[in-house]
């Protein structure tokens, strides 16, 4: 099969693997979409520390079923399926209290093991999520980026009727945006520094937008109830947690760099009552995204601005990394 392989950090080429082979409880998928993120850039520089090389990333990914291993039920040739990439090892501290994305050892399809920028895929079974026939593959890709706002969501908690703000309208933060609407806050606003997005993110629901943090403060007197950081940009964070209002929640979804400090006053966070949280991947959020993209609570049409061949996979990566658009996808098949 042709296959994106990394033979090590900092080179990438579209070449022959040897077809995937169904181990017991597995399925193999022959990928129709498969979803770029900043995780895959970190994974091409070298950048995420779990990674051996060679490996073929992608972990953002929808297909059909095209063999089904021994013990599987419940799936067959034919079934189109989203892939939650998550491989938890169930035995640990974290694994056993239900927190297996904070596993203590994490492994994911295309983070770890072989994924999806490849025509085929091993996955296990139980792992496929089925999609209804009105969710096209290119949809079926984003329910991974999807459940990842989900598990955000979740760790939010967020309260009816409360105020929002996003700080940051790429893909995660208007996925962020439309979920939290539809989880009923009332007043959700949101922050970028391009003005295209912004128009975009009014159009997907955003009540109010403004182009930086003090500026729809002013607006928003007070502050908001929920401020969550979706651009992993230490100084946009800072910005960020100024927005948080007295008795609020501050999170952390962005992925900034591991020696990045943001400074924060614990008299505030004391006297002003405010939580601080992290949203980390994916927890049990598959079925909700499927439906959440299903149901159309996320434009996923509009989430996807570029779609590559496989053999074009270098120019996707460009078009990622020039922030070209919102989600840019390969189709292997
Ligand atoms: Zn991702
Ligand atoms: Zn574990």
């Amino acid at each position: 099969m042709r296959a994106v392989i990394l033979d090590r950090p900092g080179t990438q080429r579209v070449g022959d693997r040897p077809d995937p082979t169904p181990a017991a409880g597995e399925v193999v998928v022959r990928v129709h979409a498969c979803g770029i993120c900043g995780t895959d850039l970190h994974i091409l520089d070298g950048e995420f520390p779990p990674t051996p090389y060679p490996i073929t990333p992608g972990h953002e990914f929808a297909g059909e079923v095209v063999e089904v291993g021994t013990g599987v039920s419940g799936l067959s040739t034919g079934d189109r399926v989203a892939v939650d990439p998550s491989l938890f090892c169930g035995r640990c501290w974290q694994c056993q209290r239900q927190r297996g994305n904070l596993c203590e050892d994490w492994n994911a399809v295309g983070d770890t093991v072989d994924g999806a920028f490849a025509e085929y895929v091993a996955v296990p079974a139980g792992n496929c999520y089925r999609l209804p026939d009105s969710v096209d593959y290119s949809a079926g890709a984003l329910v991974e980026p999807v459940a990842c706002a989900v598990h955000g969501l979740r760790r939010l908690d967020l309260e009816l009727g409360s105020s929002l703000l996003v700080v940051g309208a790429g893909t995660m933060g208007l996925l962020l945006m439309q979920l939290a609407h539809g989880a009923g806050a009332y007043e959700v606003a949101m922050v970028d520094q391009d003005p295209s997005r912004l128009t975009l993110a009014a159009e997907l629901g955003a009540a109010a937008t403004a182009t930086s943090v003090e500026e729809i403060v002013d607006q928003h007197r007070g502050g908001f109830d929920y401020v969550v950081e979706a651009t992993g940009v230490p100084a946009a964070g800072q910005a960020a947690l100024g927005g948080v209002a007295t008795g609020g929640t501050f999170m952390v979804f962005g992925v900034a760099p591991q020696d990045a400090r943001l400074q924060v006053s614990p008299f505030e966070v004391y006297n002003r009552e405010i939580t601080v949280v992290g949203s980390m991947a994916v927890l049990a959020s598959f079925a909700p995204a499927v439906n959440a993209v299903a149901s159309g609570v996320v434009d996923a049409a509009r989430m996807v601005t570029h779609v590559e061949p496989l053999d074009r996979f270098a120019d996707a990566i460009q078009l990622t990394r020039q922030r070209a658009g919102l989600k840019v996808q390969v189709r292997p098949s």
